[in-house]
């Protein structure tokens, strides 16, 4: 690399000084090691780069008039640079991997590394998925085992493991579901699907993407599904039921065999949403209770890394009733050759979700999680989950106001693997839910699950996982507790400027939302 590469070319002199307004300002903009990092658009030029590589030999272009006739302008900075912008970004992230991250519903659990090791062996990581299926058997086999605790651990008969996402997943079981109804003659007759108010906004997102009409059902006052109105609400019509068990409230539901009933007598299919089969793997089997589709995200039970919408994977366990309707590819074992089937033909299949086999990479990690577990370590999470949760919910219910637990007789029940609070104890502060979140940020912790479910008045959804230990559990009660009565004493300021020490504050998220900006236009010189 040569000197003048180097070279800061193009850096602005003074960085952005944004500290002003700040008890102690800093020259640089930067609070100690929390560095401001510019785009590197801002910071780097076209001209600079990491690599030194030698002009290409004269060729003969073959792209006619798509041949790019002006330079394509992108930014570089020279190695130490790239490292440092990369790093730098990296560090603005809060991760599970640097504290306590009690997200409810989400389940931001430890990612043990000796799966990220498994991961990232050759053999597993440099495959391509074009490879002749014989060169690829062992991947093959990690699938397919993988594919048979999945099996085991639902009591069920099929497994798709092609989808990508929970959401993705739910959109696989629910073409699986309607395959099946179209296979038997009910095409266009059957339009609609029942959905619980408390359920994920992905459960009707689906099941509109799929063509059905969503029939809400309201939950009951303890926070689960009443049979009653599933019974009411069944008719020729219905096609099936979205169902979250544990429910996103973090309740069991316990009429879920009772409802299985009602819905299958009624023809249609009982579809779950697994996304919270963490709290429950190990000690029950979603096939015994009726399900006929669930997809598992990996990356909430099986510890697999989460990631802005992806990689992840979110496999589809399926009944008897569906396993013939599962999308291609699906692999047969012929002796110890394992045969991915790629075509629907001549199969009830209802078609291909991915252009490959799936998620390789949150294969291997799931196994090694699943195989280091083994089936007692996998039951003792899912406990290790549910305690750590009421342990939450038993050490804060005294100032802040547990949900569904309104001195009704029956209503005091344990949580499963999230505890949920109202904002009931906020009332008359003049802080709400959003600035108690952000107060916690302050406080070193990602806030947890805010405002949802929406049946919940302001909700706080936690959900600690079986990562944490008792020490940190009681450093985060302890933080909730001095949050809750510092509010309570009227410390009002605490909350509605925080977060204090944040790099970015309050954003307007619905603005951002609504009105992205996604193009970056250099400031006028
Ligand atoms: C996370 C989640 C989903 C969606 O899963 P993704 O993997 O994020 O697509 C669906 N339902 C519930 C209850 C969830 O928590």
């Amino acid at each position: 690399m040569s000197a003048d590469k180097m070279n800061n070319v193009g850096r602005p002199s003074t960085p952005n000084a944004v500290a002003s307004n700040e008890a102690h300002p800093t020259f640089t903009g930067n609070k100690a090691l929390q560095i401001n990092e510019p785009l590197l658009y801002e910071v780097g030029t076209p001209e600079q780069t990491g690599v030194d590589i030698a002009d290409p030999r004269k060729a003969t272009s073959r792209l006619g008039d798509l041949a790019r006739s002006e330079p394509i302008g992108l930014h570089g900075l020279s190695e130490p640079e790239t490292m440092r912008h990369y790093v730098r970004l990296s560090q603005k992230n809060f991760a599970i991997d640097s504290g306590m991250y009690p997200l409810g519903s989400c389940t931001m659990k430890h990612n043990p590394r000796i799966n990220e090791k498994v991961a990232r062996l050759p053999g597993f990581a440099d495959t391509h998925p074009l490879q002749p299926q014989h060169t690829v058997q062992g991947a093959f086999e990690v699938i397919e085992t993988l594919a048979d605790w999945l099996m085991k651990l639902t009591g069920t008969e099929a497994v798709a493991m092609s989808p990508k996402a929970g959401a993705h997943g739910e959109l696989c079981g629910m073409m699986a579901i309607e395959a099946a109804h179209r296979a038997a003659g009910n095409a266009g007759k059957r339009t609609k699907v029942l959905i619980p108010e408390s359920a994920h906004g992905t459960n009707p997102a689906t099941a509109v993407f799929v063509g059905y009409q969503v029939q809400t059902i309201k939950t009951r006052e303890d926070g689960t599904v009443d049979p009653q109105a599933i019974k009411e609400a069944m008719s020729d019509e219905v096609a099936a039921i979205m169902l979250t068990n544990p429910n996103t409230c973090g309740l069991f539901e316990r009429d879920i065999m009772e409802i299985a009933d009602i819905v299958h007598a009624g023809g249609a299919y009982f579809y779950c949403d697994g996304a919270n089969f963490n709290a429950i793997m190990g000690r029950a089997k979603p096939g015994d209770l009726g399900v006929d589709a669930m997809h598992i995200n990996l990356h909430k039970t099986f510890s697999t890394p989460h990631g802005g919408g992806g990689p992840g994977a979110g496999p589809v366990v399926l009944s008897k009733a569906l396993a013939a309707f599962a999308p291609v590819p699906f692999a047969k074992r012929d002796g110890g050759n394992i045969e991915m089937v790629e075509h629907k033909e001549g199969t009830k299949s209802f078609g291909r979700m991915t252009a490959f086999h799936g998620q390789m990479g949150m294969n291997t990690r799931a196994l090694s999680y699943i195989l280091s577990h083994g089936q007692d370590g996998i039951r003792q999470a899912a406990e290790d989950c549910v305690l750590n949760a009421n342990y939450i919910k038993a050490s804060l219910k005294d100032v802040m106001s547990p949900a569904f637990e309104e001195q009704k007789e029956g209503f005091q029940r344990p949580a499963m693997h999230e505890a949920l609070f109202h904002d009931g104890f906020l009332e008359g502060t003049g802080v709400s839910t959003l600035d108690f979140a952000k107060a916690m940020i302050d406080e070193g912790f990602h806030p947890m699950t805010m405002y949802f479910p929406l049946v919940v008045h302001g909700a706080m959804l936690i959900e600690p996982t079986e990562s944490e230990s008792k020490a940190s559990l009681d450093q985060f009660i302890a933080t909730m507790r001095d949050l809750t009565l510092s509010a309570k004493a009227g410390e009002t300021e605490r909350f509605l400027g925080a977060p204090f020490y944040a790099p970015m504050k309050r954003m307007d998220e619905t603005l951002a939302a609504r009105k992205p900006i996604l193009k970056w236009v250099p400031a006028p010189q």
